[in-house]
């Protein structure tokens, strides 16, 4: 069996793994994942790259979770030729339909706006370039077959998926493969996919495998610790009761999916507990809606905390004044509040989407606080507000910052190192071989480092991007 890795080598997007074995005397390629690059020029260079081998070769694709730095690029793979299965959660399915043709329409209109640019002599250099259609984006969709946790089923005569709760995302999954290829016995391979924070809120704990003969293991904050959600609650009620004292607004960018979803669910919580007082939310992002909708209908796959406080929540419907934004309109009007609101909207890194409207209306008054609760990219209006910036260009207007902004940490949906390694020691007997991927070069290469020294496990890799490596 041989594994080749076409991105999240290196990286922390782009995850596409190749599996190439002998079954029945025939080869045999199967992929898990199929992300999007993300970032910059050299991300687009690699997404439009080819693959080392025709997509019709493919004969399935196991996916670990809807983020599109693991699905992303699935429509594409799709409309290039291949026919077969994706396997992935009923949830993954479901937040799929909304992420896949949301990024084609995203691509769609980078590209329309750049040609606009063009013709008015405002663009230098390559126009952007839209990787798939809607059309597309809905072909791949036809082709998911949902699989649930915890049950396993036979792809193809030698080998057999098992999916487990990865606890990172709704829907996220640890990929377990039983294969026994011709002339070997039976070897288990375990893809981590993205392994969530144990006892944050809303996932459950990532499951905890006891057995595989290869690992496959992300890597993302494989060198720090995170701060304890402990921390993390006495920062946002210290910020929220403050505000709140002085009349002002709360804006929270947010990713629409996962991260909107937790805020919500803790200052809920934090009301819950009295430990703040009753609250004004918006959400004002029509993909976060959605996305809180499927999280609403996928209860049962939340931790027992979060059920339990959305049970309470149920009973007492005014202790929080939680309302979702549908149209400009309403969107709009939300300018005309000056004080007692908590608005959160998308997208995450401010550069696109409502959040620069209600930061634009915020930023200028001192009473106001903004707050950062998610990573911010170099070059992103998050990041120049995270920098203390003191006065933004918003809509072709300066605009001065004169709210506070705060930075929560704590809230990310990966382990940290020692939740990666708790991970890992599930595992009763070393595995043949471990490869760390989905990381930082740096990120990768202390996780190996400290798999090795603390575990005492002799065959840790850390992949490069298109090398093919036999296991
Ligand atoms: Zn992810």
């Amino acid at each position: 069996m041989k594994i080749q890795f076409l991105g999240a080598a290196g990286e922390v997007t782009g995850s596409r793994h190749s599996v190439e074995l002998t079954l029945g005397g025939r080869k045999t390629r199967f992929m898990v994942d199929f992300g999007m690059f993300q970032g910059g020029r050299e991300a687009t260079a690699k997404n439009l790259e080819p693959l080392p081998f025709s997509p019709k070769e493919i004969d399935f694709v196991v996916l670990t979770h809807a983020h599109i730095d693991h699905s992303g690029l699935l429509p594409r793979l799709c409309a290039q030729g291949f026919l077969g299965p994706i396997y992935c959660t009923d949830a993954s399915f479901e937040l799929l339909k909304i992420l896949l043709p949301d990024s084609a329409h995203l691509q769609h209109s980078d590209v329309d706006r750049a040609e606009r640019r063009q013709k008015a002599g405002k663009w230098r250099g390559e126009l952007p370039v839209a990787l798939y259609s809607m059309e597309e984006a809905e072909l791949a969709l036809a082709q998911c077959e949902v699989l649930a946790y915890g049950k396993q089923i036979e792809l193809c005569k030698g080998i057999n998926l098992e999916f487990q709760n990865a606890g990172h995302i709704l829907g996220s999954a640890i990929a377990i493969l039983d294969i026994t290829e011709d002339q070997s016995k039976k070897k288990r391979c375990v893809f981590s996919g993205d392994i969530g924070m144990k006892g944050r809120l809303l996932m459950p704990n990532p499951a905890i495998i006891s057995q595989a003969d290869v690992v496959i293991v992300e890597s993302t904050y494989g060198d720090r610790l995170h701060k304890t959600l402990a921390d993390t609650e006495a920062e946002l009620i210290q910020v929220v009761t403050s505000t709140m004292n002085t009349h002002g607004n709360i804006v929270i960018p947010a990713f629409a999916v996962g991260r909107t979803q937790e805020i919500l669910f803790l200052l809920i919580d934090l009301v819950r507990r009295n430990l703040l007082p009753h609250l004004s939310i918006w959400v004002d992002s029509p993909m976060a809606t959605a996305a809180t909708h499927l999280t609403q209908h996928f209860f049962a796959q939340l931790d027992q905390e979060s059920q339990s406080t959305f049970e309470w929540f149920k009973n007492n419907p005014s202790a929080v004044d939680l309302r979702f934004i549908a149209d400009v309109d309403e969107s709009k009007a939300l300018n005309k509040i000056k004080g007692g609101a908590i608005i959160i909207s998308a997208s995450g890194m401010c550069d696109a989407g409502r959040i620069v409207h209600h930061l634009k209306n915020n930023l200028p008054r001192a009473q106001n606080a903004i707050v950062i609760t998610g990573f911010q990219a170099y070059g992103s209006l998050g990041r120049r507000l995270v920098d203390k910036a003191t006065k933004v260009r918003l809509f072709g207007e300066e605009v001065p910052v004169r709210a506070s902004i705060h930075t929560i940490g704590g809230l990310s949906a990966h382990a940290d190192q020692a939740g990666l390694l708790e991970w890992l020691q599930g595992f009763e007997v070393a595995p043949q071989s471990v490869f760390v991927v989905h990381g930082e070069p740096e990120a990768s290469a202390v996780l190996g480092e400290v798999i090795r020294e603390e575990l005492g496990w002799k065959n840790v890799i850390i992949p490069e991007r298109l090398h093919t490596y036999a296991c």
